[in-house]
């Protein structure tokens, strides 16, 4: 099974798609606390930064959450309202699931991505700000390389509108760039340039080089991410018209990406697993970067292209998968397309990097040569 991710930056889906908001129990609360240092109100002065969030968790264990149902089902579904936001979207997840995924603070768009798509907390990555200043991404590897890791034949691709996601020369990037296998084009990479719109030019050029790659080449594991909404979001705000047709715009080039996969089902049989996700969603007046619910709740939309039968597997897959975190997001698609993560069991500390101290020679014959 083939893998496509398709990243939205700051899409609110209370807003993109409200009717999961009453069917899944777990986009209500966030499942775990946030860090009083990345608060919507400042701490005070006072307040140990190690105190507890101001915001209490609900419940800080995902297997201690109540039940819910993470399963849409198409004959369940609540009428789609006159003008649907995002109609690809409503309809992958009729056809498939939806999961909550609960954001970390800060929530900024660098720690967000670089926790999504590498499986790793701020701690691990140490990506904290959009600056990606002293980061370890080095050592924790994007989802496209985990599955060459899993077998050095995979094809990858990713495009994108921000290039700390791809390119060498950004603050990043996320995606690590493989150039033994970009020289024999195994490994691909795209960041958009013409920003002459601003992020709409620069998406609908991501999503016209993207449709292309998928249709005629059909990489085993893809990223494509889309920045208009956030743009949006960052401009206007996110009640208004503005914020609303940018996830119409960014709805439409998804569109553009499940139809390319799925007449490859069509022609050629390959399934594919296409998934949906963002780093964050908006605050009502724009932005975002701190603790309040409306940014820290994200999702992952997962839909089978593939025979009879592909959709209730997946369904039964995840069906004990009620909230996710930021960080448990590439771990799942692994699983989900069948690749395990490389083990080694040396017998010592993996990666640490240690000098011998300038004690001179003890004399001790056993190690003298
Ligand atoms: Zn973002």
């Amino acid at each position: 099974m083939k893998l496509l991710l398709i990243g939205l930056d700051g899409v609110r889906i209370d807003l993109a798609l409200p009717a999961v908001m009453d069917r899944v129990p777990g986009f209500a609360e966030p499942d775990h606390p946030a860090d009083p240092r990345f608060a919507a109100e400042p701490v005070p002065a006072a307040q140990s930064p190690s105190a507890p969030a101001a915001e209490p968790a609900v419940d800080a264990d995902p297997a201690a959450e109540p039940p819910s149902d993470p399963v849409a089902e198409p004959a369940t579904a609540p009428t789609a309202p006159a003008d649907p936001l995002a109609p690809t979207l409503a309809r992958l997840v009729d056809g498939g699931a939806i999961l909550p995924v609960w954001m970390t603070p800060p929530t900024d768009s660098g720690p967000g991505w670089a926790s999504l798509l590498t499986g790793t907390t701020h701690e691990q990555n140490n990506v904290w700000w959009n600056e990606f200043v002293g980061h370890r991404l080095a050592r924790t590897p994007d989802l496209l390389s985990q599955v060459f890791f899993g077998d050095p034949a995979a094809r990858t691709f990713a495009a994108s509108t921000w290039d700390a996601l791809v390119s060498a020369t950004s603050a990043g990037p996320v995606i690590h760039q493989r150039v033994d296998q970009q020289i024999g084009g195994q490994h691909q990479l795209f960041a958009a340039t013409d920003f002459s719109r601003g992020c709409r030019s620069a998406d609908q050029q991501v999503r016209t080089r993207a449709a292309w790659t998928l249709n005629h080449e059909g990489p085993d594991a893809a990223f494509v991410y889309f920045e208009g909404v956030d743009e949006a979001g960052h401009a206007h705000g996110s009640t208004g018209e503005e914020y609303r047709q940018a996830i119409r715009d960014v709805d439409e080039h998804t569109r553009y990406l499940v139809k390319a996969v799925s007449e490859r089902y069509e022609q050629l049989g390959e399934e594919w697993l296409i998934a949906v996700v963002t780093d964050h969603g908006h605050k009502d007046e724009g932005g975002h970067g701190e603790d309040e619910v409306q940014v820290r709740r994200s999702f992952l939309a997962l839909h089978a292209v593939g025979p009879d039968g592909a959709a209730e597997r997946l369904r039964k897959q995840v069906a004990d998968r009620s909230v996710l975190r930021s960080e448990h997001v590439t771990p799942l698609l692994l699983e989900l397309i069948g690749v395990r993560p490389g083990t080694w069991q040396a017998g010592h500390e993996v990666g640490q990097l240690r000098d011998v101290p300038s004690v001179g020679p003890t004399r001790d014959l056993r190690y003298e040569w």
